[in-house]
């Protein structure tokens, strides 16, 4: 079932991107930081602990994006900078040592610390490498120390999560030169999806199989030439980066979202191991069969309904591709606050031709196209969804898509679904 040497698809780094007009757009935007992401990276990382070097306004954030968890003992918290900070009265680095110290005798089953930079760190110039630099030196053995930045200057939303899964990959261990093909599965998603693809892999007969990011720091997988990765979010475009010059190669493949999008993504993996077509075809076709029938149900409510993306969760892109060859939508504008053509190519190239591309934001100018398009739905943040609301459009939080366990065969039906509650919402009000 399996070829001695790796075949295509794998990037090869000289196939040219498609091309494809863009609106750019540079103004003011109106997402979340990158703060957002340890929302979900602290449930998927079950012995890491965030610790945000920040304001009370980056607590509050957190504390109220994660509102639960403020009644368990929490793996994330803020180290509050005060104005004798800023004011440069204090020493930062002692202190910081201090509550770093604080923390990891009160809480030895922490493994890994990650020191999170924002937006008052970056403005004092707070050098949160070297800070991990000294205090992974001084706790070595007993918990990895890693740094990266969520600020709002320079992260949105999703960005977060890559600039995470970036900071963990010089702490990969290398691969041996002589040893087995592997492949590495790089995005973070809810247990149980991820399990689900994990059977589908072995199934597949792929036997090598690592994720990025591991559960526990001692899983981390290792990396090297003979790594072929496999994204499963669009946004990881740092990571990729990372570990392509570990001398990793990603598998072109488009996102694993719906029964076209998850067949293609884990054809895409079988074939750059050289595994048998027939046998991925048994393998993917019950799973794939099971998402058609899920997707029949919402066809009706969604086919022929025009759909607008504004720029939030870089997820734009493969969600209208989804939407509009598996539901018979029409995306009229997607926009996305970074467009990465090279990771999204094979989503992209199926959107269409009609639908207008935009890249970053200037939200009055946006929201003038949204009110003269009048889509039925807008996948917006939460920010723009009220007013929107109010003058009668529908919406959808974008914020829930990354939330929500969306990709695979096994939740491609809740994924329409998530499309077609506001829609059933707009309908019931309208009666
Ligand atoms: Fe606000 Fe910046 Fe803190 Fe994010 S990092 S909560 S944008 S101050």
């Amino acid at each position: 079932m399996k070829a001695d040497a790796f075949s295509l698809p794998v990037d090869s780094g000289c196939a040219a991107p498609p091309t494809r007009e863009v609106l750019r757009e540079r103004g003011q935007r109106e997402v979340f930081c990158g703060l957002t992401g340890i929302v979900w990276l602290h449930r998927k990382m079950q012995d890491a602990f965030f610790l945000v070097v920040g304001s009370r306004t980056c607590a509050h954030l957190l504390q109220s994006a994660a509102g639960v968890m403020i009644f368990a003992e929490p793996r994330f918290a803020t180290a509050i900078i005060e104005e004798r900070d800023l004011a440069g009265m204090a020493d930062c680095h002692e202190e910081l040592d201090r509550v770093v110290d604080r923390l990891l005798a009160r809480r030895p089953e922490i493994k890994q610390l990650f020191l999170v930079g924002s937006c008052p760190s970056e403005v004092i110039k707070l050098d949160l490498g070297k800070a991990a630099e000294r205090l992974g030196a001084k706790h070595a053995g007993q918990v990895r120390v890693l740094n990266y930045s969520g600020s709002g200057i320079e992260t949105t939303f999703t960005e977060g999560e890559d600039a995470c899964l970036a900071s963990l990959v010089p702490a990969m261990p290398a691969s041996a030169p002589d040893a087995a093909p592997a492949l590495l599965m790089v995005g973070s998603l809810p247990d149980i999806v991820e399990d689900q693809f994990l059977r589908l892999f072995a199934q597949l007969g792929i036997e090598n199989v690592g994720v990025l990011p591991a559960r526990t720091a001692d899983g981390l997988p290792a990396v090297g030439p003979n790594t072929r990765i496999l994204l499963a979010q669009p946004f990881l475009g740092e990571t990729a980066q990372a570990l392509e010059a570990r001398g990793a190669q990603r598998i072109d493949a488009p996102f694993p979202f719906g029964a076209e999008g998850t067949t293609a993504w884990l054809k895409a993996a079988a074939q750059a191991f050289g595994i048998d077509a027939k046998h991925a075809n048994a393998v993917i076709a019950p799973g794939r069969e099971r998402a058609k029938r899920a997707l029949e149900h919402h066809r009706e409510k969604l086919a022929g309904k025009r759909i607008s993306f504004l720029p939030d969760s870089q997820l734009e892109v493969p969600l209208a591709r989804f939407l509009a060859t598996e539901l018979g939508m029409q995306p009229v504008e997607v926009g996305t606050p970074y467009l990465n053509r090279k990771l999204v190519a094979r989503d992209l190239e199926q959107l269409p031709q009609a639908t207008r591309i935009s890249e970053g934001q200037d939200v009055d100018r946006q929201l003038d196209r949204v009110r003269a398009d009048r889509p039925d739905l807008t996948v917006c943040g939460l920010g723009l969804a009220n007013p929107l609301e109010a003058e009668g459009l529908s919406t959808k939080w974008a914020i829930e898509l990354v939330f929500s366990p969306i990709h695979g065969f096994e939740q491609a039906g809740d994924l329409a679904e998530l499309f077609a509650r506001p829609l059933r919402r707009r309908d019931v009000l309208q009666v």
